[in-house]
């Protein structure tokens, strides 16, 4: 039988959910199906894992429909709510709709992808379970488009959106990663979103952590500013801390992570990579822990032992020095290996 869940003092309902020793509950996860991608667009962070070129075939080191479905319904458990699915290009996956039609019903399920298989499948996605796409688009202009995803396929990905708002997935969430090569398309994103209903957009600000590129970001603090400016509404969002503007009936959310504490203090999300490692934080590789065979009780180990393990990146695992500049906070740091034998 199933039980209800409870509401705390503060109304909010209490799922049974584990926290980390920062308070933070985690609700989501986040599950990378595969490392490979038909595009490769140049401030990709690829979850953390690096480069996505290499061979588009399935590869033997991919979880399967069954790993990834024995996950979910373990973290089911813990009170997970949400799976996100990506990648790589999560459709590069023929078994997508398997695995989304076998998500636990308590979950709400969605998927980030670039849009380009989304034509002829949306339909079905959609039929399996789906309730929410976001839609990876640079930038209106096929040029420019081109040049941050190595690929023609701007057309596609236009009649991939279509696809998903014919087939019901409705609002489908455009996320624009905004620095230097596509910071002069932001405007026309906005009055895009704005004029086509059905339409939302994220603009996630560029995260250099694992790309190396610091020198593409732009201070995103300048495209809150011109949205306030526009604006007619703007609301707080308790997620990740943050901020949506509504401008002429468009809806407009920014991402904001890079040296964010509140960002990183509200973070509810573990992430899992297609190999299946469980993985506490987007910015850190050495806190991957992997799954043995994937059995229940492995899956509830490494879990349990990744929740507990979880640490925010900005403001705890880095902290600000004397110079106010972040730098890995001591307790971190693995002592140097002793080379003298005893
Ligand atoms: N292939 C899918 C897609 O195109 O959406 C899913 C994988 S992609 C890694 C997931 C999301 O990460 C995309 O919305 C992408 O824009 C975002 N992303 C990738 N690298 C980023 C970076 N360096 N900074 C901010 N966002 C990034």
């Amino acid at each position: 039988m199933m039980t209800e869940p409870l509401a705390d003092d503060f109304g909010r309902e209490e799922t049974g959910a584990l926290s980390d020793d920062f308070g933070r509950e985690v609700t989501g996860v986040r599950i990378s199906l595969t490392d490979r991608c038909n595009f490769d667009c140049i401030y990709c962070h690829n979850e953390g894992l690096g480069d996505t070129r290499g061979p588009m075939e399935p590869e033997d080191d991919e979880m399967t429909a069954d790993e990834v479905v024995r996950f979910l319904e373990v973290v089911e458990e813990y009170g997970v709510r949400k799976a996100k699915f990506t990648g790589g290009e999560p459709m590069l996956r023929g078994d997508l709709e398997e695995i989304v039609r076998r998500t636990p019903d308590s979950m709400e399920t969605s998927l980030t992808t670039n849009g380009t298989f989304l034509p002829g499948r949306a339909e079905a996605l959609r039929e399996a379970g789906l309730e929410r796409v976001n839609v990876s688009q640079d930038a209106l202009d096929p040029e420019a488009f081109a040049e941050i995803t190595k690929s023609g396929a701007y057309d596609r990905v236009l009649e991939g959106v279509d696809a998903a708002l014919d087939a019901g997935l409705d609002p489908v969430k455009l996320n624009m990663v905004v620095f230097e090569h596509t910071a002069g398309y932001v405007e026309d994103m906005v009055y895009h979103v704005a004029e086509n209903e059905g339409l939302q957009l994220q603009l996630i600000e560029y995260m250099p952590e694992l790309t190396g590129r610091p020198e593409w970001s732009i201070d995103i603090q300048r495209v809150h500013d011109w949205l306030a400016d526009i604006a007619d509404r703007i609301e707080h969002r308790e997620m990740h801390d943050r901020k949506r503007y509504f401008v002429n009936g468009g809806m407009i959310e920014i991402v904001d992570p890079v040296e964010n504490e509140e960002f990183c203090a509200n973070c509810g999300r573990v992430r899992v990579t297609h190999e299946g490692y469980l993985k506490g934080c987007l910015n850190r590789n050495d806190d991957l822990r992997p799954m043995g065979e994937m059995s229940r009780e492995e899956i509830r180990e490494a879990y349990e032992e990744t929740v507990a393990n979880r640490v925010p990146y900005y403001g705890e695992y880095l902290k600000k020095n004397g110079s106010g500049e972040y730098e890995i906070n001591e307790r971190y740091i693995e002592a140097p290996k002793s080379t003298t034998s005893d």
